[in-house]
């Protein structure tokens, strides 16, 4: 127990009105995928919020273990917050109460000494972030990812190596479509812009999936939406804020304030479900900032996913594609923080003839939650089992999901139980249907001429 909790307790003193906002009802315990797995009140978000109250008010050290224990277990999906009727702002509650644990404790475990080095010493860093993921992306395209993998060793030495590897295998392009090899004709943009969009790459994005920030770009611009993707713009801050650095994600959020300031009219654009609930939530990151607050709300309100981009334009129908059958997991960030539910699947209602099987469970977490799948990584599995189980029943091997933490976690469960399930962005087989659109309109054009 600390000897000085109330110091401890800093950062949650600030979100005193948030954690007294919680009836204590209950409503939310069967949404909360962690509630579901162990069963333990102190696993759901109204025993996390207790505890955030004791250590709020005093009673309980921020470096307690059953603190540390319980707030680090938990997802941070922030399915608790679609699920109350009082409106607990948990997402927020969770990372004060991360940043005070992190400032608590003396002692950190290998994972999250680890974690924190490249938090603060890579990610803030372009030029670093950039070397890191050219070296992923080598290890993952020249095929040592799998060739190590299937020596079995990884798993051996150590099942969480092997597990980050699989993770890593799991960002690769796949082939969306039965007959797809490399893709020959792009689709054209359309005669008349009509709108105009800032693209926020994301770091994970443009470091492992490029290919999704291309095809973003592409589809905004075939329905006549112009993009840039302004110069000096950084990492979202999720990790940071998720792992108890809120510094750190200020930091962040400055710099993409001024990055995407030279016009200040165009919504900002982004494809990842975790980067989109992060950039909405600078305004409260940066409330108390008197140079920032006012422009970090602005930016805030700017910030669109690319489903809901599309959503107010008039969406341009594609090609049939010989798609598998195909099913969409949501992204917790995008659903439960974007609050875009429909404006995903509405894309997908673009591409004519998809064999579309909707997901059980879609709404809840697959346990990926940015690096929570190697830190907690037992509950992360049992976790994701479940989800497999459910994308086992649509009978899909296709599945679509907005998030790159998602998408590696989806694909890393597939090949760690050797399953025949491929993983892709919605707006990829959008992408792929307008392909298939131009491929047919080139045909056309060659048999008139
Ligand atoms: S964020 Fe997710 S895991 Fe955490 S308490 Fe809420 S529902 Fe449970
Ligand atoms: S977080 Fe909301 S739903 Fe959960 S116990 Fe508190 S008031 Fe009830």
């Amino acid at each position: 127990m600390s000897a000085q909790p109330l110091q401890l307790g800093s950062v949650l003193a600030h979100e005193e009105a948030k954690l007294l906002a919680c009836v204590h009802c209950g409503l939310c315990l069967e949404a909360c995928p962690t509630y579901v797995q162990t069963g333990d009140e102190n696993d759901g978000p109204r025993g996390r919020i207790y505890l955030m109250r004791a250590v709020e008010e005093g009673r309980l050290g921020a470096d307690a273990p059953t603190f540390a224990r319980h707030i680090n277990r938990c997802l941070g999906c922030r399915a608790c917050e679609s699920a109350c009727p009082a409106g607990v702002e948990y997402g927020q509650l969770l990372e004060a109460a991360r940043a005070d644990l992190t400032n608590s404790r003396r002692e950190h475990g290998a994972a999250d000494r680890l974690l924190h080095f490249a938090l603060r010493h890579i990610w803030p860093h372009p030029a670093r972030l950039r070397l890191a993921f050219a070296v992923a992306r080598t290890l993952r395209d020249t095929g040592l990812v799998r060739l190590l993998r299937a020596t079995h060793l990884p798993h051996l030495l150590a099942p969480r190596f092997d597990l980050a590897l699989a993770l890593l295998d799991g960002s690769r392009a796949v082939r969306l479509t039965e007959q797809e090899r490399e893709p020959t004709t792009q689709p054209a943009s359309a005669n008349i812009t009509t709108s105009r969009a800032l693209l926020f790459d994301g770091c994970v994005t443009e470091g492992l999936f490029a290919r999704v920030n291309r095809a973003t770009a592409r589809v905004l611009a075939l329905n006549g939406c112009a993009t840039e993707r302004p110069r000096g713009q950084v990492c979202c801050g999720a990790l940071h804020a998720h792992g108890g650095d809120i510094e750190g994600a200020r930091r962040l959020a400055r710099q993409n304030i001024e990055a995407f300031a030279d016009d200040n009219a165009a919504p900002i654009v982004t494809n990842a479900g975790g980067c989109g609930a992060m950039l909405a939530a600078y305004a409260h990151l940066l409330a108390a900032d008197p140079q920032y607050a006012e422009r970090a709300h602005s930016f805030s309100a700017r910030v669109r996913d690319i489903s809901q981009q599309l959503s107010v334009v008039s969406l341009r129908t594609g090609a049939p594609i010989n798609a598998p059958v195909t099913t969409y997991d949501a992204s917790c960030h995008l659903l439960h923080g974007q609050r875009a539910a429909s404006e995903p699947l509405d894309m997908l209602r673009a591409i004519p003839d998809l064999e579309f099987v909707p997901l059980t469970g879609s709404d809840v977490c697959c346990g990926g939650a940015g690096v929570y799948n190697l830190i907690e990584t037992e509950l992360s599995m049992r976790v994701l089992d479940e989800k497999l189980k459910h994308i086992a029943e649509t009978g899909a091997t296709l599945v679509m999901t907005s998030n790159p933490g998602c998408h590696m976690q989806l694909s890393a469960g597939a090949r760690l139980k050797g399953l025949r399930l491929r993983v892709c962005h919605p707006i990829e087989l959008l992408e792929a249907s307008y392909r298939k659109l131009a491929e047919k309109s080139s045909d056309a054009g060659q048999e008139t001429s």
